[in-house]
C-alpha cells in the first residue's frame, strides 16, 4: 500500500467512526444518513413481491414491446427462452439480459421433455445454456421444461434449478388482456410466480395491465432469483 492509500484509508475509517458516533447522539426526529435508516429498509422488505415470468421467447414481433413497457414501468421480469429463438434472435437475447431481466432456459425446441431420453432432455437444456451464455456472457443458473415436464434428477445433471410457477394466466387461450388480469389478480399472492408468453399482443397487453393493477395493490416486480435463494 502506498503511504497515499494508507492515508485515505485510516481518513475514510475516522470518517466512518465520526458519522457512527455522531448520529448516535441524535434525537428520534432528527435526519438520520442513509445508511442509518433500518425502519425504511424494514418497510421495503414488509412490500409484497411477485415475479413475472415469460416463456417461448423472444419473439422478433412482441418482445421488443414488452421489455419498452417493462422499462417505462421500472420492473424486472424472467424470461425462459427457447434455444432455438435466441439463436436466431440474439440481440434481442442480449437487450433482455442487459436491460436487468433474468435469462433461463426453456429448452432448445418446445418439446415435452419426458418424451425425450434423459440424454436428449438434458442436451436440451445444456445446448440452449451454451447459446445463451455465447450471447450474454452468463450462463443461466434456472430452467423452466415446456409444460413442467422434466425427468427427476435433471436439475443435477444439467446444474440448473427447475422453475415452475403457482398461476397460470393462460393468456396463450384466453387472448383476452382484461381476463388475464382479473383472474390474475383474483389468485395472486405474496411471493406468486406467474406465467406468460411474449408471443401475442394480448400477453404483452396483459402484462403491462397486471403491472399496473399489482402496483396499485403494493407489490414489488423481482426477478425468480430472488424469489428462490432468498
Ligand atoms: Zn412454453
Amino acid at each position: 500500500m502506498t503511504g497515499k492509500k494508507a492515508v485515505a484509508v485510516i481518513l475514510g475509517v475516522l470518517i466512518l467512526a465520526a458519522s457512527f458516533f455522531g448520529t448516535a447522539r441524535l434525537g428520534k426526529d432528527q435526519i438520520l444518513p442513509a445508511f442509518c435508516q433500518t425502519e425504511i429498509k424494514n418497510g421495503e422488505k414488509q412490500m409484497k413481491k411477485v415475479a413475472l415470468t415469460f416463456d417461448d421467447g423472444p419473439d422478433p414481433e412482441y418482445t421488443q414491446e414488452l421489455l419498452d413497457g417493462l422499462k417505462a414501468r421500472d420492473v424486472r421480469a424472467t424470461f425462459f427462452v427457447l434455444g432455438k429463438q435466441a439463436k436466431q434472435y440474439p440481440k434481442l437475447t442480449e437487450q433482455i439480459a442487459k436491460e436487468g431481466h433474468l435469462i433461463g432456459c426453456h429448452g432448445y425446441e418446445h418439446v415435452n421433455l419426458k418424451s425425450l431420453s434423459m440424454e436428449e432432455a438434458c442436451r436440451q437444456m445444456t445446448r440452449t445454456a451454451d447459446l445463451i451464455c455465447g450471447i450474454t456472457g452468463s450462463r443461466p443458473m434456472f430452467m423452466r421444461p415446456p409444460y413442467g415436464k422434466s425427468h427427476e434428477g435433471m436439475e443435477e445433471k444439467v446444474q440448473m434449478i427447475e422453475v415452475l410457477w403457482d398461476i397460470d394466466t393462460m393468456d396463450w387461450s384466453l387472448r383476452d388482456p382484461d381476463r388475464v388480469v382479473q383472474e390474475t389478480l383474483a389468485k395472486v399472492e405474496d411471493g406468486s410466480i406467474i406465467l406468460m408468453h411474449d408471443e401475442f399482443q394480448e400477453s404483452v397487453d396483459g402484462a403491462l395491465q397486471l403491472i399496473d393493477a399489482l402496483k396499485k395493490q403494493n407489490y414489488q416486480f423481482v426477478t425468480v432469483d430472488e424469489l428462490i435463494l432468498e
